[in-house]
């Protein structure tokens, strides 16, 4: 693993950890500044943290906080907060 790679998996956890203490802001700036991270170095973003951020807000999802998720139609349906909801195949 790279030093990149263990940076932003490094933020990903304080992102988590901040939002479930119930501080989004200081979660979106850690989501904030894993996603140019990840593209300064041309990372691929892990699949958890795509699924739970926010592409309009940028916060990261704790479901039944700030977030909630619905199956439909095999597919996972996660809806920010915001308003933002985002569809994934559900594959476990
Ligand atoms: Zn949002």
């Amino acid at each position: 693993m790279s030093v990149a790679e263990e940076r932003l998996e490094r933020l990903h956890e304080l992102a988590r950890d901040a939002a479930s203490d119930g501080d989004d802001d200081l979660a979106r700036r850690y989501v904030r500044r894993a996603r140019r991270l990840a593209e300064r170095n041309r990372l691929p973003l892990p699949r958890r943290f795509k699924r739970f951020t926010c592409d309009r807000c940028d916060a990261y999802l704790i479901p039944g906080r700030n977030a909630r998720v619905r199956t439909r139609n095999g597919h996972l349906v996660i809806t920010c907060d915001c308003g933002e909801h985002a569809r994934y195949p559900y594959d476990g």
